[in-house]
């Protein structure tokens, strides 16, 4: 009985085997431990990221046994994070405390940014987790050149830094598992095509818009009214019955334009910027 291993395709010699209980996937157990371990040291320890190999996509049962026991505490101690993050703990950013904020931390915590830790009673920036700074812009100016020169945002669930390279634009955060438009930011599971790519433009941090915050908040208010206008442009054009056929297609025109002008640029900065991938882009 000439077996296929689902993870490297080749016909399986090794007596060593693991089996699916869900849809008999078989595979190497060589492999499937390699799976396995990749999975974690990615971060991806949630039931539905540790998936069969196979065509049920079941979550992988038995785990412990797949794992050496320096990989099953690093799942563990994974795992327990997602799940704090997920019920909405949050962490002290400082690099070298990371200790979870009690409720009386959050009691002494005066805004989402503004964070004090019990356990190094520093009241720190949870954004760079340098000490408290009034001023919103973090100093790290490394790190932000680096955001804005290459493919970074946050996560809009617990604003963990996530950097894609290419791949589609569905993102699962490794941090909390949050699902989301990479383009829009919205929740993948209630994505609405028609406000993506508005959002998109309202989100975008592209340098077609203008080199600082700033510039490009006034240039986005430009074509969010230029297109606006046209809209009622096409409106009332609509209500105008004594309207000639010609001129009913140059107010279409003019109405689909600007967003499609928006969608180019967005297109072609986008290619320029495309590199391999770091996050989960999943199709
Ligand atoms: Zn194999
Ligand atoms: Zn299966
Ligand atoms: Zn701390
Ligand atoms: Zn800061
Ligand atoms: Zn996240
Ligand atoms: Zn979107």
């Amino acid at each position: 009985m000439n077996e296929l291993c689902n993870i490297c395709f080749e016909i399986i010699i090794t007596p060593s085997i693991w089996r699916c209980d869900t849809c008999s996937a078989v595979s190497c157990l060589r492999c499937m431990r390699q799976y396995v371990r990749h999975k974690v040291n990615g971060g991806q320890v949630t039931q539905a990221q540790l998936v069969c190999p196979g065509v049920c996509r079941q979550p992988l049962t038995n785990l412990e046994a797949l794992m050496a026991p320096t990989l099953w505490l690093k799942y563990t101690r994974f795992l327990t994070t997602q799940l704090e993050i997920q019920r909405g703990t949050r962490y002290c950013p400082r690099p070298s405390c990371g200790a979870a904020l009690q409720e009386s931390d959050e009691v002494k915590t005066k805004g989402k940014r503004r964070v004090y830790c019990h356990t190094c009673q520093i009241e720190s920036c949870f954004n760079c987790g340098e000490p408290f700074h009034s001023w919103p812009l973090c100093k790290d100016r490394q790190f932000r050149r680096y955001c804005d020169r290459n493919e970074v945002q946050t996560c809009n669930k617990c604003k963990w830094p996530i950097e894609k390279h290419g791949g589609c634009n569905h993102m699962t955060c490794l941090r909390c598992a949050y699902e989301f438009c990479w383009l829009c930011q919205q929740d993948w599971n209630t994505h609405s095509k028609v406000q993506c790519l508005p959002l998109a433009v309202f989100h975008s941090k592209n340098i077609a818009f203008g080199p600082t915050p700033p510039v490009r908040f006034v240039t986005k208010s430009v074509v969010a009214t230029v297109a606006a206008g046209s809209a009622i442009v096409v409106g009332t054009a609509a209500a105008g019955l004594a309207l000639t056929g010609a001129s009913v297609i140059a107010c279409v025109a003019v109405f689909a334009l600007p967003p499609i002008a928006v969608k180019q640029q967005l297109k072609k900065a986008k290619l320029k910027k495309m590199r391999p991938l770091d996050a989960t882009a999943a199709a």
